[in-house]
């Protein structure tokens, strides 16, 4: 790929997207296009096609959509399928239009179904019901990388996916009513820090099994199957390892230096049981992460909260 090659960043105001303009710059693109939300709405055809005739990009790479934890999910099932389906049929459609060279597409890991076997493989898409929880979003998704699959299928188009596992890293979303796990546990022990409270609440049994990534490994990964990876086929981006509820909760505590107690409540949902990717056909194309969970954590906290780590 040509260092002064046109890239469109979809989505860079967010977690993902800024990782993935990051990793460019520091491989040396400069050529690289961005709207705001308020530039372009990509839910809008018009806006969308016009953008694209406009500024003509060679190279495609979408990540903007509406995301959310587990309580937005459930919540607002109909904004997650019709506002990310109106982004990526926008956004793919004007790329195969306008003859983008490559677009990589980003999925996510609760595309697979609810039970399927551990660790999962892309295989195993459309095999099972969904995680209720999160089916909006999920059918999107299943629908992007779909799209992208038809168009290579019925025009040859070199339209790829990338199926993430859960993300946290710089730029998260610490909303507690919103945010997924991760930076929800980190703001929740550091408030329970600071305002010297009893104990914590964390929601569900603790029991789920989930696999965390930090997003500067995604974009990595990312930028490694753009330069490498040309096939029809998604590909998992993780790090095949995955820890309890319970144990992440542990070790942000530990990161955070809280003293208190944890309180597991079960009146919230646990939702999907487990969601560990198989990464093989990751490792197959050459990657693999480089970020341990530990470090991370008390890197994003760091970030964050302007706080320094407590030493394990
Ligand atoms: P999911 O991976 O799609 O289920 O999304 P989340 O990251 O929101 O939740 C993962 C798991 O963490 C679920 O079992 C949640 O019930 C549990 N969890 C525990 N405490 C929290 C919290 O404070 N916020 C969120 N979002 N999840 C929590």
């Amino acid at each position: 790929m040509d260092l002064n090659a046109k890239i469109y960043v979809a989505g860079h105001r967010g977690m993902v997207g800024s990782a993935l303009v990051r990793r460019l710059r520091r491989a040396g693109y400069q050529n690289l296009v961005t709207r705001t939300t308020q530039e372009l709405d990509l839910r809008n055809q018009a806006a969308v096609a016009e953008f694209f005739a406009t500024e003509k990009p060679e190279y495609v790479l979408l990540a903007a959509a509406k995301v959310g934890g587990i309580h937005a999910n459930n919540t607002y099932p109909a904004d997650f399928l019709l506002d990310n389906l109106q982004i990526q049929n926008n956004v793919i459609q004007q790329s195969y239009l306008n003859g983008v060279t490559k677009l990589l597409f980003l999925g996510s890991s609760c595309i697979y179904p609810k039970m399927a076997p551990q660790p999962i493989k892309e295989e195993y898409l459309l095999t099972g019901a969904l995680e209720p929880t999160n089916e909006a979003y999920a059918l999107a998704k299943i629908a992007g990388l779909k799209l992208c699959e038809a168009y290579r299928r019925q025009h040859g188009a070199n339209f790829i996916s990338a199926m993430p596992t859960n993300l946290y890293g710089p730029g998260d979303n610490y909303n507690l009513q919103n945010s997924h796990v991760l930076p929800a546990l980190l703001r929740k022990f550091h408030e329970a820090k600071l305002a010297n409270a009893p104990s914590v609440e964390v929601w569900g049994s603790g029991t789920p099994r989930r696999e965390f990534l930090h997003v500067d490994d995604l974009a990595d990964a990312c930028f490694h199957l753009l330069l490498a990876y040309n096939g029809a086929e998604p590909v998992n981006v993780g790090t095949g390892k995955d820890i309890t509820i319970r144990e992440l909760a542990e070790l942000v505590k530990d990161v955070v230096g809280y003293t208190g107690d944890i309180q597991f409540n079960t009146s919230q949902p646990d939702g999907t049981p487990r969601k560990l990717l198989d990464v093989s056909k990751l490792a197959e194309a050459g990657w693999q992460y480089s970020i341990e969970l530990r470090d991370g954590v008390e890197a994003v906290y760091k970030e964050a909260f302007s706080e320094t780590p407590q030493s394990a």
